[in-house]
Parts: structure tokens; sequence; C-alpha cells
């Protein structure tokens, strides 16, 4: 089973942040999630957090972009794992036993930022929206983090 993608439709003016599941068919999507590995493969930079870095994770700040169900064998037992995937190339996958449920964290690149300014991210393309403005790209993967600081 293929990732599946919210759909965006949230956000806009009078509209509620409600998102729907809908497949995934655009070439872009797949491709990326192909990075990610295929349904019974452990996705790449697997490993368990405890309930606090969960707590402290994206997962309670991000909308997932993609939501995957797989079937891993982790620690010679299969292991049924929910997975949500986060724009910026992490995710946060859950698992549930007879003890409780296990927390882990996956990723493509272990990001490297670095910021830039207004005049290197016009250089390169990128929109950059002034003073308070902050562009950060990843010396690794090229991942571009942008935020507004003024509040
Ligand atoms: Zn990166």
């Amino acid at each position: 089973m293929a990732g599946f993608l919210w759909n965006d439709d949230g956000g806009k003016e009078g509209s509620v942040m409600h998102y729907r599941l809908t497949g995934v068919h655009d070439k872009e999507d797949k491709e990326w999630l192909e990075r990610f590995g295929t349904y019974n493969a452990v996705p790449p930079g697997f490993i368990r957090i405890s309930e606090l870095e969960f707590s402290r994770s994206n997962f309670f700040t991000y909308m997932p972009k993609y939501v995957e169900h797989r079937q891993v064998r982790l620690n010679q037992k299969y292991v049924n794992l929910y997975m949500y995937y986060f724009h910026d190339h992490t995710g946060i996958a859950m698992s549930s036993d007879q003890q409780g449920v296990k927390y882990y964290k996956f990723f493509l690149c272990q990001h490297e930022l670095k910021e830039i300014s207004r005049q290197e991210a016009e250089d390169k393309g990128i929109y950059h929206g002034g003073t308070m403005y902050h562009v950060e790209i990843c010396q690794k993967c090229d991942y571009v983090h942008a935020y507004d600081s003024s509040g």
C-alpha cells in the first residue's frame, strides 16, 4: 500500500482546517515517497524515540503531508507501523503492542540548515519576505526552511 496524501484544501478564506485522505497520483509525490522505501522496509533514519521526544516532535506542529501503513520486521517480529510524513523530509511513526505504544522518527536527511541573505535567496529564486523573514537552506539536500520572526 502506498502512502496517502492529505487533500490540502484547508486554509482557504472562510474554510475550516479539515483534510481528507486521497490517493497519491502525482508523479513528484510518488517519487518522493519511494525514497522512503517499500511496504515492508524500515524507513531511512528510523530510530525509536521516547514519549517525551514524541511530545516535542513536529507531530504536534506540522500537518502531515502523507500517512502510510506498513508492516516491517523489528527485532524478529512483524510490526504494524503507522507513519506520518512531513513536508521537511522527516516523519514520525508509531506501533503498538501489548505493552503500549512505541514511537519512532525517520528522515531522508539530517538537515544542516544555514541562513542565507535576501540577496542569496533572490539569486536562487527563493522568496524572501524582508527584515523579519528568514530563509535557511540545508547544506546537504537543498531543503528550504523559511519563517517570519515578526510573530
Ligand atoms: Zn537536508
